[in-house]
């Protein structure tokens, strides 16, 4: 059981949040997710973005080295409460990248096992595995994996690779890196991450940067952060690059940034002071 000295919050079922004081000793037992990871999965959620529907997507946020939280499978996140994740060990699920288990239900034991609290009653999302990964491969503090009906009008479309490879704006090219990771359509799960890993560690390569975008043929979007704020404005960000796409295309055709103007626009001091108070606010 995870002990905190610190302030807890009480989401309530009308989205709004209370202050609660902490106990006579200040120390709480606490098994609830924190606070600015519910907000960022409800952000997420709000029905008039058209990001996700019904128990679409799902988020991470790193507690430290050793463990992380992820939403619970079936939850929806318009309106998560914060006993809506379950804390994860970082080390059974990487382990199960590297060895995979025989079967789903080997997999599932595996699952559980790597749960901090044996006894919570939330699963795992079932995309745990690539939530791991990418907290660890990309050094971030928070993932967030939505199905944005405008993403997703290109992800299944012939343009699903043009759209990750290339840039239309200087503002698409801060927020969202110089490219983004494209990962052709595999099956959700264990599969998907461990192809995911190959494409992210091939665009480290290429890049000599973690990604910041990833986009999945015929499925969605993981927008990779260090803040909720910058999962939120990355993912924004995403979106409106492919609605321009797309209406780009309707105009005769996109016309791309050249990859030296990209790379300048990503390199210049100026810009990057930008995307550092992005990050933070
Ligand atoms: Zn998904």
């Amino acid at each position: 059981m995870l002990r905190h000295v610190l302030t807890i919050y009480i989401v309530r079922a009308s989205g709004a949040t209370d202050e609660v004081a902490p106990t006579l000793s200040g120390v709480i037992n606490m098994t609830d997710a924190p606070i600015h990871l519910v907000e960022m999965t409800r952000a997420l959620g709000q029905p008039h973005l058209d990001y996700v529907i019904i128990g679409e997507g799902n988020t991470s946020l790193r507690v430290d080295a050793d463990s992380f939280w992820v939403k619970a499978s079936g939850q929806q996140m318009h309106n998560i409460m914060a006993d809506g994740f379950v804390q994860v060990w970082f080390a059974p699920i990487l382990a199960m990248l590297d060895e995979p288990p025989g079967d789903l239900a080997a997999q599932k034991a595996v699952m559980q096992a790597a749960k901090v609290d044996p006894m919570s009653p939330r699963q795992p999302s079932v995309e745990v595995g690539f939530h791991a990964m990418l907290l660890h491969e990309c050094g971030a503090q928070v993932i967030g994996h939505t199905h944005p009906v405008e993403v997703n009008k290109l992800l299944c479309s012939a343009r699903a690779q043009e759209f990750a490879s290339n840039r239309l704006f200087p503002d698409e090219c801060v927020l969202c890196g110089p490219a983004s990771v494209f990962m052709p359509y595999i099956d959700p799960g264990l599969p998907l991450a461990r192809a995911l890993r190959e494409q992210v560690r091939r665009y480290r390569d290429t890049w000599g940067d973690a990604p910041k975008v990833i986009l999945l043929a015929n499925h969605g979007l993981i927008a990779v952060g260090q803040t909720p704020a910058e999962v939120l404005n990355i993912t924004a960000m995403c979106v409106k690059a492919a609605a321009v796409f797309v209406g780009a295309c309707a105009a005769g055709g996109p016309v791309f940034m050249s990859r030296e103007d990209v790379l300048h626009i990503c390199r210049r001091p100026d810009e990057i002071y930008r995307r550092q108070q992005f990050v933070e606010r």
